[in-house]
């Protein structure tokens, strides 16, 4: 099976030139444009409106040491216990340290945190994993949305320039006069509101900054919004980086099960609600969380995804597809505490306050990314990734809850601030940027087939059955895919076309091929782990393993096929 190593898309008809091009307009880009921009010409690439993102869907909120009775090394320990043994430690050390600074610094920027009740001091909750409560939050369960509009306003205010509906296709990259490989720019397709194509033009840049977010829609349900696609994990591997850690994909456990035929968004059920006291019951009305872990209903997101996965396979009540969430002690202060989910429940006829919440787990946080240090810095000079869709060394094998704002936050001003400071030298694109043959792009009506087959065999629980027949079946669907057509229908440059049906390039297409290629990555890295670990959990090796104490990397060599590094029996 191979992958397209490039987008297909018609031949640039303009150019733009900045210091700093951003892709993404989440907290880690904005934080990023609003830390770069005070001296340097930012643009924020971002393929719909400015909240498109996950950021603008947080619920829970940010942590941070802000409680005197915690400490740095609480936090940093929890960190460590969730990450199964994957974290870096200096890193997640350095992440828990700025932490709280990063969240005075939203609130110097005017973000309004929750105060305590009757009190001037922030409220802090607590979410699984967390040892201490220190999580602030805004709105009740609004967190993200403020983050959002303050970073919004801030960089916007700041003079930072956005290019709205405008989708990164694919990096530019320059040699120096060393003879070494830099990037040097973006592709970009610039779409209607209804995706399709408009024009195609280069942004050239002295930095890129990637923060495209994570890949949950590459699943059928999934608590992501339509637009994290993983077009920046897809890029990288195009751009001939490697992506690490990509099979730990986060399944958040209570997610709002709404029917069996419900696809794509579906709404979160913060695990503040939890943190608040909610309880797990099965279909049969038995707890699902006492005895499986010390922290019971509040164990780490992997713990308790798991053990509901398992109680559903085994039918209880003959229920197998979703369990129950008991918030109802809380009363009516749930409608103001968690205003978001109660207005997700009354759509589906519930009142929280009185009913159990129907929850099943689904793809939440991509824990995998782009390799990157905590200033965003990457194997490929001017290349800098931050936020979801980077891979840091913070999560590990298994995200802490509420930890990737503040990463996003941190990572995003260090990149900022740094560029600020020094920009790497300029490079000239190379001049085969623009490939006259056009690639193929994936058929968005097999994007559901894609979706289902990672939802049937590539979820919380994986085995090599699964995984080879989720192998086999993207391979059918990669090699299926048809050459590309320019806007006006006709192919351009695929003589190999013959009778099928050109595809034509539009926000839809690229999508569902960068989904595609990170699916096919995924499968790779989580066939080659032998072992559970964190949130990648296999019924064939069910327990981890000192030797795979170790990332794997995934790349995709000239010819468009994965390979993947790193496993321990591989040298
Ligand atoms: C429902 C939900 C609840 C969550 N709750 C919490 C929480 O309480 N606390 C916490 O810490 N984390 C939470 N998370 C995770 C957290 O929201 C994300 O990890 C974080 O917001 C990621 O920020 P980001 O800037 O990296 O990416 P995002 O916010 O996802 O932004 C990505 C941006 O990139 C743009 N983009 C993508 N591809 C392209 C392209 N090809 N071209 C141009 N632009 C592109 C998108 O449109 C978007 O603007 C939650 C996530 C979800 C979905």
């Amino acid at each position: 099976m191979t992958l397209p190593r490039r987008l297909a898309a018609p031949a640039s008809t303009w150019e733009r030139d900045f210091d700093v091009v951003i892709l993404g307009s989440g907290a880690a880009g904005l934080s990023a444009a609003l830390a770069a921009r005070p001296v340097r010409s930012a643009l924020v690439v971002t393929k719909d409106v400015l909240s498109a993102g996950s950021t603008q869907w947080a619920q829970g909120g940010l942590a941070g040491v802000l409680d005197p009775t915690d400490t740095i090394e609480n936090h940093v320990r929890d960190t460590l216990t969730a990450g199964a043994g994957l974290c870096d430690e200096a890193v997640v050390r350095e992440l828990v340290t700025e932490a709280p600074k990063s969240i005075r610094y939203l609130m110097r920027l005017g973000a309004a945190f929750d105060p305590e009740q009757g009190s001037q001091d922030i409220a802090l909750t607590r979410e699984g994993g967390h040892s201490h409560n220190r999580i602030v939050h805004s709105g009740g369960d609004r967190s993200g949305a403020e983050v959002q509009r303050t970073l919004d306003e801030s960089a916007i205010g700041a003079g930072v320039e956005v290019l709205s509906r405008a989708f990164a296709l694919d990096l530019v990259l320059g040699t120096t006069s060393d003879g070494e490989r830099q990037v040097a720019g973006v592709r970009i397709g610039q779409t209607n509101a209804d995706g399709q194509l408009v024009s195609v033009g280069v942004v050239t840049a002295r930095a890129v900054v990637v923060a495209c977010g994570g890949y949950g829609q590459v699943f059928a349900s999934t608590s992501n919004p339509p637009a994290v696609t993983g077009d920046g994990v897809a890029m990288a591997l195009r751009a001939g980086l490697s992506v690490t850690d990509v099979e730990f994909v986060q399944f958040h456990p209570t997610v709002m099960w709404r029917g069996p035929d419900a696809t794509g968004q579906q709404a979160l059920v913060s695990e503040a609600v939890r943190g608040e006291g909610a309880i797990l019951f099965d279909a049969a009305g038995e707890r699902i969380m006492a005895g499986v872990h010390p922290q019971e209903d509040l164990a780490p997101r992997d713990v308790v995804s798991a053990a509901v996965s398992r109680r559903m396979a085994e039918a209880p009540g003959g229920v197998d597809d979703h369990v129950f969430l008991d918030a109802t002690h809380m009363g009516e202060r749930f409608y103001e505490r968690f205003p978001s989910i109660t207005e997700a429940c009354r759509e589906i006829g519930l009142d929280p306050a009185v009913d159990r919440i129907p929850v099943a787990p689904a793809a939440h946080y991509a824990c995998g990314g782009i390799r990157a240090e905590l200033n965003g810095r990457t194997s490929l000079p001017g290349l800098f990734a931050v936020g979801e869709v980077s891979s840091t060394g913070v999560h590990g094998a298994n995200r802490l809850a509420s930890n990737s704002l503040t990463e996003s936050i941190v990572a995003g001003t260090r990149v900022g601030r740094d560029l600020a400071w020094e920009l790497p030298d300029k490079v000239r694109p190379d001049p085969d940027f623009e490939d006259p043959m056009a690639p193929p792009l994936l058929d968005p009506a097999r994007l559901r087939e894609v979706r289902a087959v990672m939802s049937r065999h590539v979820g919380v629980i994986r085995n090599e059955m699964s995984l080879s027949s989720a192998a086999g079946a993207l391979g059918a669907i990669a090699n299926g895919m048809t050459g590309s057509a320019s806007t006006s229908g006709e192919s351009f440059g695929d003589p190999e076309l013959g009778d099928k049906t050109p595809v034509r390039p539009s926000r839809r297409t690229w999508e569902g091929t960068n989904l595609l290629t990170v699916a096919v990555a995924m499968v790779a890295a989580a066939r080659a782990r032998t072992e559970s670990r964190g949130c990648h959990r296999r019924t064939d090796y069910p327990e981890s393993s000192d030797a795979w104490q170790t990332h794997l990397d995934v790349s995709l060599d000239a010819a468009g096929e994965v390979a993947v590094d790193g496993a321990p029996d591989a040298g």
